[in-house]
C-alpha cells in the first residue's frame, strides 16, 4: 500500500454579483459614510437592510439611516486573525445594533482584549480611510463612551452620485488536504499514466477515483482495479464562457468519460475534434503532458461510437 498523501490545498476566485436597489443604496452610504437600513412592513429597522421582507415576502424600500454608533449584542474574541481579515492583530467578532436599528451588524472590534469586551458596550464605526462601496468602508468598530442615540430613524432616499451596482467578492479557502488511503493510490498511479479504481466487494461496481467506500452498499472498497485508458463521453457541455487565469480557448468541450472497465465517470476536458462534433458514446483516450500528473484532456480514438446501452447507466 502506497503511503497516505497530504499537501497544501487552495481554492481561490472571484465572485462577481449585481446589486439590487437595496443593497446598492447601502453599499455606496458606506461610502459616503452614511449607514442605511430598511424598514420592514410591521416598522422593524433591519441593518444590513434585505430587498424583501423576511415575514410578508413583500418588496422593501423604505431606507432609513442610523447611527454610526451601537451597542454590542454578542461577540466572540478572535486571538489569531487569518490572512484578508478585518484586522492583522487579535481582535472581537461582534454583532452590533446600530442606534435607530433592529437587528445587529456582524463586524469586527477593535480592542486590547477580550477582557475589554462585553454583550452591552458602546461602539462606533471607524471609517476606512479608502472607501469603495463595500462592507470594508467600516474598517472595524472601536469602544465608545456615549449614550445612545434616540429617535426614530430618518428617512433616506438612497440615491447617491455615482451609485455603485456590482462588486467582487473574492472567495478563497486555503486548507492542507488528506486525501486518504484510497485517493493516494490512485493520485500515485496516475503519476505512472495508470488510472486505478476500486471495486466494491458487494456490488462489484468500479469507482474512479475511488473514496475507499461503496457509497451505496456502504462497505469499504480495497480491491484495486485498474481501468481505461480508452474511454465513452457519456455525457457532456459546451463551455463558453472563459475562466480568469485558464488558458483554454472558448467553446470548448467539458464531458463526463466512462473510462472502460470504471463504473462511474469521471471528467475531462475533450479535444482534437471540433466542439460541434463531440457526441454521446464518443469514443476517448487521453492526451498526457510532461509534469502534469492527470491527463490534460482527451481525444477522440477513431474507434466506432459505443452502443448506448453500454453506457446508459453511466449518464
Ligand atoms: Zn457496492
Amino acid at each position: 500500500m502506497s503511503d497516505v498523501l497530504s499537501a497544501p490545498l487552495v481554492v481561490e476566485f472571484p465572485f462577481t454579483r449585481s446589486l439590487g436597489p437595496v443593497q446598492s443604496a447601502f453599499l455606496t452610504g458606506l461610502r459616503e459614510r452614511t449607514v442605511l437600513g430598511v424598514r420592514t412592513d410591521d416598522g422593524t429597522v433591519l441593518v444590513p437592510p434585505v430587498e424583501y421582507d423576511p415575514v410578508t415576502a413583500n418588496e422593501l424600500r423604505d431606507l432609513v439611516e442610523v447611527a454610526p454608533t451601537g451597542t454590542v449584542t454578542t461577540w466572540a474574541w478572535n486571538p489569531s486573525p487569518r490572512r484578508d481579515q478585518p484586522l492583522d492583530t487579535p481582535f472581537a467578532w461582534v454583532l452590533v445594533r446600530l442606534d435607530g436599528a433592529s437587528t445587529a451588524l456582524l463586524h469586527a472590534l477593535d480592542a486590547p482584549g477580550p477582557e475589554s469586551v462585553r454583550t452591552g458596550m458602546r461602539v462606533r464605526v471607524r471609517w476606512a480611510a479608502a472607501r469603495t462601496g463595500a462592507i470594508t468602508d467600516i474598517a472595524c468598530f472601536e469602544p465608545y463612551e456615549g449614550a445612545a442615540a434616540g429617535g426614530e430613524p430618518a428617512p433616506h432616499t438612497g440615491e447617491f452620485a455615482d451609485p455603485v451596482t456590482g462588486i467582487v467578492a473574492p472567495a478563497r479557502l486555503d486548507y492542507t488536504h488528506t486525501p486518504g488511503r484510497a485517493q493516494s493510490a490512485y493520485l500515485a498511479a496516475l503519476e505512472g499514466r495508470r488510472t486505478v479504481g476500486e471495486r466494491c466487494p458487494a456490488c462489484r461496481k468500479v469507482y474512479v477515483p475511488p473514496r475507499g467506500a461503496c457509497p451505496t452498499c456502504g462497505v469499504a472498497t480495497a480491491e484495486q482495479v485498474e481501468v481505461g485508458p480508452r474511454g465513452t463521453v457519456t455525457t457532456f457541455c459546451i463551455v463558453n464562457i472563459k475562466a480568469k487565469n485558464l488558458d483554454i480557448e472558448v467553446p470548448y468541450v467539458y464531458a463526463h468519460i466512462a473510462l472502460d472497465g470504471a463504473d462511474l465517470a469521471l471528467h475531462g476536458r475533450i479535444a482534437g475534434i471540433p466542439y460541434d462534433q463531440v457526441r454521446m458514446g464518443l469514443r476517448v483516450e487521453p492526451v498526457w503532458v510532461d509534469g502534469v500528473r492527470h491527463p490534460d484532456h482527451y481525444r477522440p480514438t477513431g474507434e466506432p461510437d459505443a452502443d448506448y446501452d453500454t453506457y446508459k447507466e453511466l449518464v
